[in-house]
C-alpha cells in the first residue's frame, strides 16, 4: 500500500523510494530523521490532536480543518507539498474534507496547501508510477545529486558504485 513516505520519497529519488519498499531502511539512526522527530514533538504540543496513523496514512496534527505537517526546512517542497496532498485525498475517501499547513522551521514560514480535483487524478497516476518502481526487481540508479550527501543511503549507494 502506498504511503506518504513513499510519495515523499518518489518526488526525492526512485531509488531511495526502491530501497525503502525493498525494507533496506537505513533512517531510523540517521540525525535528520531524528531531528525531524525532535521537532514533531515540540511543534505539537498544543495541537486539537497529535499525531493520527490510520492505514497508510501518518498526519502530524489536526487543527481544526487543517492537517498541519512541520518540516525544518523548505528544501524537498516539492515532496512535502504532494505528500499533505495525498493525506488530504486518503482523508478525503474517508469522507474527512480537510485543508493542508506545512511549517517550515528554519524559514519560520507556513504555506497553505489545498486540494484540488486536477491533483487527485495525477495523484492516481503518480501511485501507479510508485507500484510500478516498487515491484522492479533491480533499483533506479544512483542520482548523483548534492541530496544525496545527506540521505540516509549515501554509504549504501556510493559505495556500491565504487565495486562496480
Ligand atoms: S544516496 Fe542519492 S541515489 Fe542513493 S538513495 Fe539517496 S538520494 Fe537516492
Amino acid at each position: 500500500m502506498v504511503s506518504g513516505l513513499h510519495i515523499q520519497y518518489y518526488f526525492v529519488c526512485h531509488r531511495k523510494l526502491w530501497l525503502y519498499a525493498k525494507n533496506i531502511q537505513l533512517e531510523e539512526g540517521h540525525e535528520r530523521v531524528q531531528t525531524g522527530k525532535i521537532l514533531h514533538e515540540r511543534a505539537y504540543k498544543n495541537s486539537e490532536e497529535k499525531e493520527l496513523a490510520v492505514d497508510n496514512i501518518k498526519i502530524d496534527a489536526i487543527d481544526g480543518e487543517y492537517v498541519r505537517e512541520v518540516k525544518v526546512t523548505s528544501k524537498m517542497t516539492k515532496a512535502d507539498k504532494w505528500q499533505l496532498l495525498f493525506y488530504l485525498y486518503e482523508l478525503k475517501k474517508r469522507g474527512l474534507n480537510k485543508k493542508g499547513l506545512i511549517s517550515y522551521t528554519k524559514e519560520k514560514r507556513t504555506e497553505e496547501v489545498v486540494l484540488t480535483e486536477k491533483d487527485e487524478e495525477e495523484l492516481d497516476k503518480i501511485k501507479e508510477s510508485i507500484q510500478e518502481i516498487m515491484e522492479q526487481s533491480y533499483p533506479p540508479g544512483v542520482i548523483h545529486s548534492p541530496i544525496c550527501t545527506k540521505c540516509a543511503y549515501y554509504d549504501f549507494c556510493y559505495a556500491e558504485e565504487g565495486e562496480e
